[in-house]
Order: C-alpha cells, then structure tokens, then sequence
C-alpha cells in the first residue's frame, strides 16, 4: 500500500523491564495528516527512531510506499522526509546554502537542485527568506526551513517529532496549518505530539501512552462526546490508575 503502514511493532531497549513499544499498529494514507499523540514516556521518540531505521525493530512490520523497511530499507528511507526534534540547520550559512548542501546529500545539483529548493521554498512560503542566513530567522522560520528541506527529495511520508517544541502560540499555529496544507497536497504526515490544540476534529490520531496504542481513529470519533483534551486526559489516567 502507499503512505505509511506499521503493524505489530515491539520494541524493547533492554531485557527486564516493560517494552517502549508494544504491539504498535496503525496506517497514514496519503493525504492525511496523522497526529500520534502521547504524554511524555509514551513511545513516540523510539517510534521515530524505528520508521529512520536508527534502531531495529525485532519484531513487525514498516512499510513507506508500499517499501519494506527491514526488506528494502533504500527504497524505504528515499521515500521518507523526516523533521527531528533538535535542528540542525548551519546558522552562519543561508537558508539557500543549506538546502544546496542537503540536496546534495540526496545526489542533486545544478539546475535540478535549485529547482527543487525554489519548489520546497515555494511550499513552506519562504522564498523571499532564501538570501537570509539562518541565524537571522526566528524560531517559527528556522522550523519551516526544517520542513521544505525534509521535502527536498519529494518524500512520500513526511515524519515529524514534536516539531512545534520551543516556539511561541504564533509560530506553532503558522506551522501546524502548513503541515495541514502539505498533507492535502497528497503527503501522509505523521506529527508526533502531546499537545492536543495541534490536532483538527478531521485529522486522525493515534493515542499512544506506555508504549500500546489506547485507540485509534478520526479525532472528533476518538473525542465522543468529550473535547480531545479531556477524552485524552480520561484514557491515560485510566491507564496509569490500572498500572499502579
Ligand atoms: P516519548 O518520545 O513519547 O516521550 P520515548 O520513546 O522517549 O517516549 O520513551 C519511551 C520509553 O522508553 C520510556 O519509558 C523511556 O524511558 C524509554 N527509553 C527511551 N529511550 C531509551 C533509551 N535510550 N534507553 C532505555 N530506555 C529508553
């Protein structure tokens, strides 16, 4: 299948003690933006590492386009755009300079390099901050600039690890609205979140808390009755209640 699909995922990071994933299963289809919220601890980050092959899962499957990652895991990875949680972007260097080196990490120049950074550039909006260097951009810029270059080799899947840590309610907003848009564009978006203001009613979402995932589903079907925030505050305090 395309997009994104996950299926009974364990990982555990030593012998004793419980399991950071266990049994992880869910599917992001393209076109839609799938926010796997969780409370810190939750399992979101060694999710991350697993669909980047940082580690290796013992046990499940990964599958980016239809590509297996245990199986096929270039194919896999050259259809994943990934945006970590710590930047990493050469401040002294322009926002253009950085995505030309990273284009060429990814065995484009020339022409077809600068083509596909004015293209990335266009879709994050910030063309006009090109000539800028990095140093010079606020928090909510240097994000997005993240983000076009995740999206420079024209990923399939876009991964994103708690992307609006550390930036003011303006900035989140701006960025949480252009990931919404890449995902309608054709992406499959997996935001890895613990704040449920991120998520719209039509986005969906996947509850993550110790390392299971609590339910799954179109945010508004997932809230009921309740507001997400209270329907997620309710099922992770049940499941710490049961674990105590
Ligand atoms: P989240 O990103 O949702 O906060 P993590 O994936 O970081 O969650 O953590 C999931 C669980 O795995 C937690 O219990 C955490 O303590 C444990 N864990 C995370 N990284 C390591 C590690 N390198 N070694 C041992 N345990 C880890």
């Amino acid at each position: 299948m395309s997009g994104l699909d996950v299926s009974h995922i364990h990982y555990r990071y030593s012998r004793k003690g419980r399991p950071a994933l266990d049994d992880v299963g869910f599917s992001v289809e393209p076109g839609r933006f799938c926010a796997l919220l969780g409370p810190n601890g939750a399992g979101k980050s060694t999710l991350f590492a697993l669909l980047t092959r940082l580690i290796v899962a013992p046990q499940g499957s990964i599958q980016v386009a239809g590509f297996d990652l245990a199986s096929a895991p270039r194919a896999a990875l050259a259809r994943i755009g990934v945006v970590f949680q710590q930047p990493t972007l050469d401040l002294d260097m322009t926002v253009r300079r950085n995505l030309t080196y990273f284009a060429g990490l990814h065995g484009l120049s020339g022409g077809s390099a600068a083509t596909a950074i004015d293209e990335v550039l266009d879709r994050l909006a910030m063309r006009e901050r090109a000539g800028e260097q990095v140093r010079a951009l606020n928090g909510g810029h240097r994000r997005r600039m993240e983000i076009a270059r995740a999206l420079i080799h024209r990923p399939e899947v876009l991964l994103l690890d708690e992307p609006t840590v550390g930036l003011d309610a303006a900035s989140r907003q701006s960025i949480t609205t252009h990931v919404h848009s890449l995902a309608e564009t054709g992406l499959a978006v997996l935001w890895a979140t613990h704040l449920v203001d991120e998520i719209r009613p039509d986005d969906q979402v996947v509850v993550l808390h110790r390392g299971r995932v609590l339910t799954q589903g179109d945010a508004d079907d997932v809230a009921g009755e309740l507001t997400l925030a209270e329907r997620f505050m309710e099922m992770t305090a049940e499941q710490d209640e049961a674990a105590a």
